[in-house]
């Protein structure tokens, strides 16, 4: 199991984030699920819930999500995974989203832009310049991440 990058993916029906919006967008992804009051989303790679939980409150959302709605065995698809294997990698973060690039054609100024939105998906990023985000971090949220 590969430890999260820093930036990711999901999709979800979230409008598209406004250009003009200065500096972080106001405005979180709206998650796909809902387990035990945990709103929960997947991306190819990664699990991610709204909030900071116990690491058994985010593993039983996730799980619940994985085997009602995505019709899985269980979060890994896999009923010799073991709680081990389940937990290791998951981390809680403060995030913010990105939002839209308006910089030059050739050149992106902020890793904070997203240079392609998708109109149908969202990103995440904990850090910028390669120092983590925390909650003092203007516009920045509490989610963990976990692979599956
Ligand atoms: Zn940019």
């Amino acid at each position: 199991m590969t430890a999260p990058t820093d930036r990711l993916v999901a999709t979800g029906k979230t409008p598209e984030p406004k250009p003009q919006d200065p500096g972080y967008h106001p405005d979180p992804p709206v998650l796909s699920f809902k387990a035990f009051g945990i709103a929960v989303e997947f991306d190819e790679d990664y699990v991610i819930v709204a909030g900071h939980h116990t690491v058994r409150r985010f593993v039983a959302a996730a799980n619940r999500v994985a085997r009602v709605d995505l019709g899985l065995s269980n979060l890994w698809d896999d009923r010799s995974a073991t709680y081990a294997d389940v937990v290791e990698g998951i981390r809680s973060v403060w995030a913010v989203r990105l939002i839209k690039c308006t910089c030059t054609p050739e050149r992106c100024c902020d890793d904070l832009h997203d240079r392609d939105p998708d109109p149908e998906a969202w990103w995440i990023t904990w850090s910028r310049n390669g120092v983590p985000f925390d909650r003092d971090t203007h516009g920045a949220r509490p989610y963990m991440i976990g692979s599956w």
